[in-house]
């Protein structure tokens, strides 16, 4: 009995230095590992590229391949155009349709801001890249949101407008796109999407109903700070390429 104990005990120990060994190679090949991942990061406003491990916070990486997968804008109604195509077929009146035209009355003066997009009355609308999250959602057509104006004077103030049924979409690059005046929403708040998602059918609520325009989809593209944005100055760039980049960028290896 004596000696099975001293066995036990000798066998404990051997396992024990077992799994200590085989932890410092697991601890080493994981530390090997980590030195092959190179970071872009900024720092005071200079790009700096640094070593995954010597990050002391959480930090999340995006690859090259997910921002040239999900950085990618194309029609929401997933036929295949891309931006500067859709403008130039849907947009009907040059100026009024576009981003930035005069709204609101001389009190309270405001732009338009989004594009209107003149398709049938029910058309079927989709997220504009691969993957989204749903930020906001109305199923309500006198449904109001908080925009910007400026009173007389150049005092800015805010006023609700009537935007109907809508939906807002956040995409990686961290832009929520708005549709408004819908006929239907099929999504939920905080739902995942995806370019094969119908969100909703494009309609008729809202002030559409007051400025004597037929149905379409009024588009907004928002920054993370709600400020609205021309779809045309990010989406006339929708050809790059973070591969490419990165190709042409020396990283120094510490
Ligand atoms: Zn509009």
């Amino acid at each position: 009995m004596k000696i099975s104990a001293s066995l036990i005990r000798a066998i404990i120990i051997i396992i024990l230095l077992i799994i200590v060994i085989s932890d410092f190679f697991y601890i080493k090949y994981m530390e090997k590992k980590l030195d092959n991942i190179t970071i872009l990061t900024a720092e005071a406003d200079s790009m700096i590229a640094i070593k995954a491990s010597s990050f002391k916070e959480p930090v999340v990486v995006f690859t090259a391949d997910f921002i040239d997968t999900f950085y990618h804008y194309s029609s929401p109604f997933k036929d295949g155009m891309d931006f500067n195509e859709l403008i130039k077929e849907y947009i009907k009146n040059r100026w009024s349709d576009h981003y930035g035209c005069g709204r609101g009355t001389s009190e309270r003066k405001r732009i338009h801001e989004g594009i209107d997009l003149f398709v049938p009355e029910n058309t079927p609308v989709y997220p504009l890249t691969n993957f989204g999250i749903v930020t906001e959602v109305s199923d309500n057509p006198h449904y109001l949101v908080q925009v910007e104006c400026e009173r007389r004077g150049g005092i800015i103030d805010s006023i609700k407008i009537e935007y109907g049924k809508t939906i807002r979409i956040l995409y990686p690059e961290g832009f929520t796109s708005i549709y408004t005046h819908l006929n239907e929403v099929f999504v939920e708040l905080n739902q995942t999407v995806d370019r094969n998602t119908v969100v909703g059918l494009t309609g008729l609520t809202g002030n559409i109903r007051n400025s004597g325009k037929p149905s379409h989809l009024h588009l907004e593209l928002r920054d993370s700070e709600n400020r609205s944005f021309d779809p045309r100055n990010r989406l006339r760039f929708e050809q790059n390429s973070a591969e490419n980049f990165i190709k042409h960028i020396k990283i120094d290896s510490e």
